[in-house]
């Protein structure tokens, strides 16, 4: 069966086909408010509840594992979809408001020696719907309404470039979740002609790119896309990108003791920077119980982070959120399927 959410409202129209031109708008609402059956849909008249439901697959993903941090407050969820995979969610509170950071695939292809998602490999890609119902069901549980959002957690949302596409133009239109696209975030470890493709969509959303290191020998040691599309290739698809949409680019740099935290290394990051507006956010390297790789020292973090402000390019160290609930993507599901 199909799955209803997955489609944009003109398509629903066309779905509905002899009903009343409004009933479209009335099955949009419903099913971008999150509800759980064709059931709750009350104002619709019953046989035609009774139909959608024998035609059309209406996602809800259940919380079966839910984690607060007694820090910071972020919430962790780890969803089970209808066929029985599980993503995680995070829901971060800042003072700007609250960002929620979604998985896009069940598991992940892409084999980035420090990240937990990567290591049974790919499952399969979210659909858009999917990516929505993560959205929804976050702001529905815990109460709280979401802002922001960041694809960032488990998955290569260019890997799954149609479906994240899609995703955007649901959570973005206006019958829907309306959320803007400034206000929305998509990170990639550097699928670079998929950067190019969105880059021609204009759209004016953040592009993060996971750089972590800026020269290749580094670089494709931990990341094995690296060895497709080298560091040179991947800043001149950054620069296309900034020419195109005129959004400055936004650099994830995790922090690896003795393997990328050098001054000599933060001098040749500031050297394939150059002239391209950027932003670097620093991460210390969240420990992953799988790879012997270790987070930098604090000392060595703020070093590099000085080089950089020093020449001019925007650095900040990210705020660990959620520490004491495994919050860093990959492991909440690991753990639990470890567990079964
Ligand atoms: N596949 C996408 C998005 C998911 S990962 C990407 O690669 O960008 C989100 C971010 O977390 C990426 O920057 C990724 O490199 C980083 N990451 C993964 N594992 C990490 C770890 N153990 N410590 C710190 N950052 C990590």
């Amino acid at each position: 069966m199909n799955e209803i959410k997955n489609l944009t409202l003109s398509e629903l129209k066309t779905a509905l086909g002899d009903q009343p031109a409004f009933r479209a708008k009335q099955v949009y609402t419903w099913l971008h408010r999150g509800v759980r059956s064709f059931e709750e849909m009350t104002d619709l008249p019953k046989a035609l509840r009774e139909r959608l439901a024998e035609q059309w697959l209406l996602t809800a993903p259940v919380p079966v594992r839910r984690q607060e941090s007694r820090l910071d407050g972020t919430v962790k969820y780890l969803w089970q979809l209808h066929d029985g995979n599980c993503v995680e969610t995070v829901l971060m509170k800042y003072h700007h408001g609250n960002t929620v950071c979604i998985s896009s695939e069940v598991g992940c292809p892409m084999g980035c020696a420090f990240c937990a998602s990567t290591i049974g490999g790919l499952v399969r890609k979210l659909s858009a719907g999917e990516m929505l119902d993560e959205v929804l069901f976050t702001e529905l549980d815990s109460g709280q309404s979401v802002s922001n959002i960041v694809l960032m957690g488990i998955g290569e949302p260019l890997d799954n470039f149609d479906n994240v596409c899609r995703f955007l133009e649901l959570v973005n239109s206006e019958e829907g979740m309306n959320i803007g696209m400034r206000h929305i975030s998509l990170s990639t470890c550097g699928i670079v002609p998929r950067i190019l493709e969105l880059a021609e969509s204009r759209l004016q959303l953040t592009l993060s790119v996971s750089l972590h290191a800026p020269d290749d020998e580094t670089r494709s040691k931990i990341m094995p896309v690296n060895r497709r599309w080298p560091v040179e290739e991947l800043l001149a698809a950054c620069r296309s990108y900034y020419e195109k949409t005129g959004r400055r680019i936004s650099f994830e740099y995790a922090m690896i003791r003795d393997v990328n935290d050098s001054p000599e290394t933060a001098r040749l990051l500031l050297k394939r920077l150059k002239g391209l507006p950027a932003h670097v956010n620093l991460i210390p390297l969240n420990n992953v119980e799988e790879s012997p790789l270790k987070p930098s020292d604090r000392a060595a973090v703020l070093r590099f982070q000085k080089l950089l402000e020093e020449a001019g390019v925007a650095c900040t160290v990210r705020r660990t959120l959620g520490s004491d609930i495994d919050a860093s993507c990959g492991q909440l599901r690991r753990k639990y399927r470890n567990a079964q």
